[in-house]
């Protein structure tokens, strides 16, 4: 069931959304080699609390097994829903970093992959393309369009530079609940699957590697991997749909502002 949210429900995942968005940003000053991703989970958590919010992700999913953190930060082939603890971070690791929070009943949700220090030029361009990827999905997600001309959009942007579009995990309605419908792939076909309305409130986020689109989880039965151990980038907004041109509720200003990487600095419209 696909909700529509009225202009004062989207001011409230507005919110939600920039709240993560400054979350982030927090994130992003800390990030450095030597920093344990369990001390960015920490300062993740403190913040959002601090802003009357709620760490979504903490206890979401199955018991007896529940993502036990704040953020999910996931490491080179790491591609989504790494655990925080006490790796350290590395000279020219990427990494992922995936937050959601509950505010006034309302969810936000958005992630970006970080550079340490110097980074693989190919690691690099994976995370541009990927970035702007993100953009030409956005760039689709209007009234009258379909769910498969934004997967269809980012897929072709990807599969350009022979990149793998992971195909097992996708983008989602969100609202109330963190997932809501409808899916959004990031493949497909123009003109197919579910139609967009104004008012339509969706995650985006692509999730793109630089060899297979296979993906394997591993023994925490959290931790999504390439199943060719290519390094994988994980950008992530989300927008209201509307007439002409989406909405974007999240924003990486405050993270630009921070890390100052002017080849991650993608604007839209
Ligand atoms: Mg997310
Ligand atoms: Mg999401």
């Amino acid at each position: 069931m696909i909700f529509l949210k009225s202009e004062s429900e989207i001011e409230k995942m507005r919110e939600a959304a920039q709240l993560v968005s400054r979350t982030l940003a927090e994130v992003a000053k800390e990030i450095k080699p030597g920093v344990e991703t369990g001390r960015l989970d920490r300062i993740a958590e403190d913040f959002i609390v601090k802003n009357n919010a709620r760490p979504a992700f903490k206890g979401y999913g199955p018991k007896p097994n529940p993502f036990p953190a704040t953020l999910c930060i996931s490491i080179n082939e790491e591609v989504v829903h790494g655990i925080p603890g006490k790796r350290k971070l590395k000279e020219g690791d990427i990494v992922s970093v995936d937050c959601g929070v509950e505010k006034n009943g309302y969810f936000g949700d958005h992630a970006y992959t970080f550079t340490v220090g110097e980074c693989d030029p190919e690691d690099l361009k994976l995370l541009k393309v990927t970035l702007e990827s993100l953009y030409k999905g956005i760039e689709k997600a209007i009234h009258g369009n379909k769910t498969g001309d934004i997967g269809s959009a980012v897929e072709k942007h990807c599969s350009a530079y022979g990149y793998g579009v992971v195909r097992d995990l996708v983008g989602h309605g969100i609202g109330k609940q963190m997932h809501e419908d409808p899916s959004v792939p990031n493949y497909g076909k123009p003109g197919r699957g579910e139609r967009l309305r104004t008012g339509m409130t969706l995650a985006i986020e692509p999730m793109i590697t630089r060899g297979t689109w296979k993906v394997k989880s591993l023994s925490d039965k959290w931790t999504i991997v390439t199943a060719d151990g290519s390094n994988a980038a994980h950008f992530e907004h989300d927008v209201v749909v509307r007439e002409g041109k989406a909405d974007i509720l999240s924003t990486f200003d405050y993270i630009t502002e921070i890390t100052k990487n002017e080849i991650l600095e993608c604007s839209y419209g």
